[in-house]
């Protein structure tokens, strides 16, 4: 791992066009959404965090077989000291009987799954002082991470 002020907009924007060619492919909108003053900078690895935000955002467009809304929404929480990225899907949900097993090693619903998408994230999350939270419904789900503000970069 190599810590150091990372722009979580910059890594979301790296991240963009894959993520967009992927969704383009499913009939899926992707909007990216951001109100973030000051600049949301956390202490992490980038690549780390960019492995984060392509998993979740995989699971998402893999929870949107007939196509949907999938939303990447980006905010600094200046008082909490933290950033939040939501990944918001329209896609299946999440069953009650599944959710309590999604972050365990292996653990996956689907045909060709490594079930290891969502341990990963957390594990890496864990690392940076960060977390997770899937929020879902039948109209779809939001995996909210948090993270926790950073200084500025040189
Ligand atoms: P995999 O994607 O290989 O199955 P993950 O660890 O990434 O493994 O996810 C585990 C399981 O969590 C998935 O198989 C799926 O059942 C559920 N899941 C994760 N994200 C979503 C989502 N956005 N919508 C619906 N189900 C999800
Ligand atoms: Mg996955």
């Amino acid at each position: 791992t190599d810590l150091r002020a990372v722009n979580v907009t910059k890594v979301l924007r790296e991240i963009l066009p894959i993520i967009k060619n992927e969704a383009l492919l499913h009939n899926i909108d992707v909007f990216f959404e951001k109100s973030v003053s000051p600049l949301p900078v956390v202490i992490a690895d980038g690549e780390m965090l960019k492995q984060v935000f392509l998993n979740l955002c995989k699971n998402a467009i893999e929870a949107m077989k007939q196509g949907g809304l999938l939303t990447i929404r980006l905010a600094t929480m200046v008082s909490e000291r933290k950033l939040r990225v939501e990944i918001i899907d329209s896609g299946t949900g999440i069953p009650d009987d599944v959710r309590e097993k999604i972050f365990e090693p292996f653990f996956t619903t689907k045909e060709n799954g490594t079930g290891l998408g969502l341990p990963i994230c957390r594990q890496i999350l864990l690392e940076l002082g960060g977390t997770i939270e899937p929020d879902s419904s039948e109209s779809g789900t939001t995996m909210r991470v948090y993270l926790p503000l950073g200084m500025k970069p040189e």
